[in-house]
């Protein structure tokens, strides 16, 4: 039977390599890691290092296609696996999604708005962009950073000189700070002909940077809203030719506009609720995208909200009591087999499933806190 690969070994590749198993692929996974969310449900594994070529040739000999679920896989990987096969999505969405400077600069010239934006590489360009931006700022790494990883907001009376000196010798970007009414995200699936379907888009709350609870169902936005995001998600895939998953995260301000944050080229941790709400799930749809088959429906079945799990629910060296988010009948429960809870560490997210929206997300509130 046909072998899929994947690059990456967390819990996104873990979902993925369920989805493929159920139609009945085999799944080998690349990652530098040991012991992971993914290596526990593939069926073969290589723990080395991205620029080790002899193993990604091996690797790659071995499947038929390859997908992601990390993005900072570096692109020469990426360029020599596609000496034998088909990489999903290639390594010109990987480019764009590994520098934040790039991102926005390519969502731009897609016609798309996005924060304003500059490049930082002394402590007067920040003075001065940070005074053009209105006072108001966000300091990020260009490449690499992740739930809030890397990035600060700053503001003209704060230190700067002491804030630069944080980030002098990496390369910088300084985004304006947009006053936001509400985050949502916009999963899109696209296949090599150029076929294309999206989800609707999901709500999306954070705490402490990082994503906390989403939310999936009708009446969350107004239908202009969801139209222009699905627009937006189309524009991103059909102009870097993705085929596979791709998200984008989307500000809304209060004049309904969107404006693109970033762009995640696989599944989405907001997208976990489709695995319970949808008919066809974000993971399912990467299968079937890669693979050239018919791309699923993305209904939602359910009104849906998902809880993410934190590593601070843990009790040190032991498990929560998982009796009552088990003994409620609309939850569903997922965890990612990781060996260690850290804080901020995800480490499972629960979904719960109502006739509305908003109980729904009650629900899935009222569940976790029982942890
Ligand atoms: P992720 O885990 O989603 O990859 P990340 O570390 O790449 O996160 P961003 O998505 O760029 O970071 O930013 C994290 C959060 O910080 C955003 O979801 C948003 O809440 C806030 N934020 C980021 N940029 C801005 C901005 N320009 N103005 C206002 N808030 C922002
Ligand atoms: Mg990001
Ligand atoms: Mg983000």
């Amino acid at each position: 039977g046909a072998k899929l690969g994947v690059l990456g070994s967390g819990q996104l590749g873990r979902m993925f390599a369920i989805e493929a198993r159920r139609l009945g692929y085999g799944v080998h996974v690349f990652s530098p890691d040991e012991k992971t969310p993914t290596g526990a449900v593939a069926d073969r594994e290589w723990t080395t290092n991205y620029d080790n070529f002899d193993a990604i040739d091996e690797f790659a000999r071995s499947v038929d296609v390859v997908t992601l679920e990390f993005e900072n896989v570096p692109t020469a990987a990426l360029n020599q696996i596609e000496k034998f096969v088909p990489v999903r999505p290639g390594p010109q969405v990987l480019e764009a999604a590994q520098n934040r400077l790039k991102e926005k600069s390519l969502m731009r010239s897609f016609g798309l708005p996005t924060a304003p934006f500059a490049a930082i590489d002394s402590l007067e360009t920040l003075t001065s962009k940070l005074a053009e931006f209105g006072g108001q700022g966000i300091l990020k790494t260009a490449s690499w950073g992740y739930d809030g990883k890397g990035q600060q907001m700053v503001t003209s009376d704060a230190d700067l000189a002491t804030i630069w000196g944080q980030y002098a010798g990496n390369e910088t970007i300084l985004e304006g700070f947009i006053d936001f009414t509400r985050e949502l995200s916009i999963i899109g699936i696209r296949d090599a002909n150029g076929n294309f379907d999206c989800f609707d888009p999901i709500l999306n709350h954070h705490a402490n940077h990082i994503l906390d609870v989403s939310l999936a169902g009708p009446g969350l936005f107004r239908p202009k809203v969801i139209e222009r995001a699905k627009e937006i998600v189309r524009t991103v895939m059909d102009s870097l030719d993705v085929v596979g998953v791709l998200c984008v995260e989307l500000f809304e301000t209060s004049g309904d506009d969107l404006l693109v944050n970033e762009i995640a080229p696989r599944p989405h941790n907001s997208g976990h609720l489709t695995v319970d709400a949808s008919y066809c799930c974000q993971f399912a749809q990467q299968v079937r995208s890669i693979c050239n088959l018919p791309l699923g429906s993305t209904e939602l079945r359910q009104p849906a909200a998902m809880a993410n799990l934190l590593g601070d629910l843990w009790p040190k060296a032991s498990q929560p009591d998982w009796a009552a988010v088990l003994s409620c009948p609309e939850v569903h429960l997922h965890l990612y087999g990781k060996s260690e809870a850290k804080p901020g560490r995800k480490m499972g997210h629960l979904t719960a499933l109502s006739n509305d929206v908003s109980s729904a997300e009650e629900i899935a509130r009222r569940v976790r806190s029982l942890l």
